[in-house]
């Protein structure tokens, strides 16, 4: 698995300094699939656009707050910490 593999997507407080975290693009999808239709359009409309198919090689860069909406905060697995993102 070579680097140009991964693509990385973030959310637009990424520009403004807020802390945040990698996420595995497959589960930032699958979170977004729990949320209601109206709250997973508001939150995937921070966040750059990919194709789904493309999601086990996507790289969701989240700010504290999106991944709270997503809830993925509650799913320590999705976090994909710099030093993984090879393994
Ligand atoms: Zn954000």
């Amino acid at each position: 698995m070579t680097r140009q593999m991964f693509r990385e997507r973030e959310c637009n407080h990424r520009d403004e300094g807020a802390e945040g975290d990698f996420y595995n693009g497959a589960f930032y999808i699958q979170a977004l699939q729990r949320l209601r239709v109206d709250q997973a359009v508001q939150v995937s409309g921070k966040v750059s656009s990919f194709f789904w198919a493309d999601a086990p090689h996507i790289l969701v860069w989240l700010c504290d707050d999106c991944a709270a909406e997503l809830r993925l905060n509650d799913t320590p697995r999705a976090v994909t910490q710099a030093s993984r993102r090879q393994a």
